[in-house]
């Protein structure tokens, strides 16, 4: 098979003798993981679809597939679980629109975990119309003034910098008023307090911005900008919540089939057959939604992915929610038994996927939520894929201060 123009065993070849050496030089499993993943940045094996010097060696999508599932065989430690926003959506966005300086200073450290990141762009007045924001920047020298309020904001309690938007020209209409920055976490003025969610989890806060100086070589992209900035980080965020290709029959589906073994083998009743045969279509779903994936990853050239993204996400949100409800319903009345009590818990790490099938089955229902909810991905797929006609936009060509707003 021949991708870009090269053979793909060859690719392949080269590419399992970078990691032979990886996995020599530091056994996966003893390995102190920041020098593990510290070394697989040198190598160009942490996105291996991303430039030469940039952690990357210029290949494919593909050919980063084939590392994650060669890694994966050998218990390596993983960016994705440890830093997701920064490892499948801020990386991709500063190596679009980064300088040489922020490439250096920040890919790195984002790739071992030593830093965390975030994502600043929803508000309490602007989640799926993100482009209204109302964070204002103001410039002062060679710095940044920002105020405003964020929400939702995952990991924000342990990030050290997030990707913020905010408005720097209130003058011209929402989406070209619009600047990102890099910004610190710790600066003076941040204060990030949580929000729990139903599972009894705070995995996201509310983050106000009080006067907090951002100096301007920590800008990404020009003034003015944000909004292409932007648009490379939601595009990369739909490809990393719903473009996964996991090991066949693991994750959610692999979980409602162990508790089926468990419980349900051996019974020939209509209940148990009728519960067999939903158990059937959901394992062919899930592996038609996996196989999917395989041949979007396979085809996807290296850059910021399309908007066909937008179908992998929506079918993720919908397949996890119908997935973890069979779990929940194959449990029978252990499935109400939710041991939480509101323990007010500030995890480490994003709980998309796994652990107790209860809990995950409350938390799959924000699924169709984050990362732009199941009704937007729709309108994406309709307009963006199809090509349908654009749903009526009255704020247009409005510049954003004067468009009518509660
Ligand atoms: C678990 C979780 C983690 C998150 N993490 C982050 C994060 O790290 N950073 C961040 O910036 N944000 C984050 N978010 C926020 C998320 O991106 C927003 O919640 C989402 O974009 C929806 O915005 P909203 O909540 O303001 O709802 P709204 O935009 O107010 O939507 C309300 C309802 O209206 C519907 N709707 C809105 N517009 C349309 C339309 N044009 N056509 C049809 N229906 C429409 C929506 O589908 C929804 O049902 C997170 C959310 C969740 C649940």
């Amino acid at each position: 098979m021949v991708r870009a123009g090269v053979h793909v065993a060859t690719v392949e070849a080269t590419i399992d003798d970078l990691l032979d050496g990886l996995i020599v030089d530091f056994p996966p499993t003893t390995s102190d993981p920041v020098e593990f993943m510290g070394a697989q940045f040198d190598r160009g094996l942490a996105w291996t679809h991303f430039p030469v010097g940039e952690g990357g060696l210029g290949l494919s999508p593909a050919d980063h597939l084939h590392v994650l599932q060669r890694l994966a065989k050998v218990h390596a430690p993983t960016a994705f679980a440890r830093n997701v926003l920064g490892y499948g959506m801020i990386a991709p966005t500063i190596v679009a629109h980064g300088t040489t300086e922020q490439k250096q200073r920040f890919l790195r450290p984002l790739f071992t975990g030593e830093e965390i990141w975030c994502q600043l762009f929803s508000e309490p007045g602007a989640g799926s119309d993100f482009a209204a924001l109302g964070t204002r920047a103001e410039r002062d020298g060679d710095e940044w003034i920002v105020t405003g309020q964020k929400v939702w904001t995952t990991l924000a309690h342990e990030a050290a910098y997030g990707l913020i938007v905010a408005r720097t020209n209130p003058d011209v209409t929402k989406h070209k008023g619009l600047t990102a920055f890099l910004v610190d976490m710790h600066a003076p003025g941040v204060d990030v307090r949580p929000l729990y969610q139903a599972t009894g989890e705070a995995e996201f806060n509310e983050c106000f911005f009080h006067e907090v100086r951002i100096p301007d070589d920590l800008r990404l992209g020009g003034v003015g900008e944000g909004w292409p900035v932007s648009l490379t980080t939601l595009m990369n965020e739909r490809v990393s919540i719903g473009g996964t290709v996991p090991p066949r029959g693991s994750g959610l589906i692999g979980e409602a089939l162990k508790i089926w073994r468990q419980r349900w083998t051996g019974r020939s009743d209509a209940h148990a057959m009728a519960v067999r045969s939903e158990l059937l279509q959901s394992w062919v779903r899930n592996e038609t939604f996996r196989l999917t994936n395989w041949r979007a990853s396979d085809l996807r050239k290296a850059g910021t992915p399309g908007p066909e993204g937008s179908v992998a996400k929506l079918a993720f949100a919908e397949e996890n929610q119908r997935t973890s409800e069979l779990c929940v319903d194959l449990l029978g009345a252990e499935g109400m038994l939710y041991g939480s009590n509101y323990p007010l818990v500030r995890p480490k790490e994003s709980a998309m996927t796994g652990g107790d099938m209860r809990k995950a089955f409350i938390r799959m229902r924000a699924n169709s939520i984050e990362g732009g909810t199941s009704e937007v991905m729709r309108n994406i797929i309709g307009e963006r894929v199809l090509g349908l006609p654009g749903e009526p936009r009255s704020d247009k060509d409005v510049a954003w201060k004067d468009v009518p707003r509660s």
